[in-house]
């Protein structure tokens, strides 16, 4: 079982559509998966086909200790996989939580009770690097790290990673970054091709080879409440996150393989 947090603190990089293709993408490959929706804007649970506003429970109540993880679990009909949905209120989580006891490791303990029933539990984080990030980092293995090839998606990145440096010395001692992924990228843009080869020369071992293009379907889907699998499985968008999520597959299976001494 490997935890996925899906991050990065700046906003509209592609991290709910990352989350959302390939939570279904791998469910689709026979894995079992856990989708959980961390972002108050709660475009993770919408696109997978649970409305917000009908939820009893949700990540808000299950971090404030209101609800276990249990009462919380929903299926996404649409993307094979199972979610924790999240809703508007948990945007004020962040102040209920201040002088909360352990208010770092609350996603991680809930977790932990359902963990043995997933491949993968793959974590929306919202755009910031708050107490829910936060909670998202304390719970993973490794950080998916999407970006958009364009001017200012490098400094960003060095917050991010050092944010993750501190978090590896006090709070999750076995964070790594699991890779890079260049999203919603456009092949014609001279900007684009030439921040994609900084990223190359920079992260190399770390950078996915798979590249998501943009593409209007992928936009179109969770309108539907549908990842793309389920919305138009032939269009490019589709066919890149199935192909992520054999990228990842292939690299965790070569990993496994590594004899240990
Ligand atoms: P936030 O920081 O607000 O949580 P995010 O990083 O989760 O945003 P998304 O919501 O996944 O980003 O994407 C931002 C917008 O771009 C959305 O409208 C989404 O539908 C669209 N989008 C994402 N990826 C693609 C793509 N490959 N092609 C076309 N549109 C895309
Ligand atoms: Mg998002």
């Amino acid at each position: 079982m490997k935890v996925l947090a899906i991050a990065n603190q700046k906003g509209g990089v592609g991290k709910t559509t990352t989350a959302v293709n390939l939570a279904a993408s791998l469910a689709h490959l026979g894995k079992r998966v856990l989708l959980v929706d961390l972002d108050p804007q709660a475009n993770a649970t919408m696109g997978s086909g649970i409305d917000k506003s009908k939820l009893k429970h949700s990540t808000y109540s299950l971090l404030l200790g209101d609800s276990s993880i249990e009462q919380t679990l929903k299926t996404s009909e649409s993307g094979g996989y199972d979610l924790l949905p999240a809703s508007r209120d948990l945007a004020g989580a962040e102040v209920e939580l201040v002088d909360a006891d352990s208010r770092e490791t609350r996603l991680k303990t809930a977790l932990a009770r359902v963990a043995v029933n997933y491949d993968y539990i793959l974590l929306d984080c919202p755009p910031a690097l708050n107490l829910l990030t936060l909670n998202g980092l304390v719970a993973a293995d490794a950080v998916m790290i999407p970006m958009q090839c364009e001017y200012f998606a490098l400094e960003g990145l060095s917050d991010l990673v050092n944010t993750l440096r501190r978090i590896k010395q006090n709070l999750n001692k076995k964070i790594e970054i699991e890779g890079l992924l260049r999203t919603m990228f456009d092949p014609r843009s001279t900007l684009a091709q030439q921040v994609s080869e900084q990223l190359v020369k920079h992260f190399t071992s770390k950078l996915y080879h798979t590249v998501i293009p943009r593409n209007v379907r992928l936009a179109e889907a969770p309108s539907y409440g549908r990842p793309i699998l389920a919305y138009d499985k032939s269009s490019k968008g589709a066919q890149a996150y199935l192909q992520l999520a054999e990228e990842m597959l292939a690299r965790h299976d070569a990993l496994e393989a590594v004899p240990t001494v």
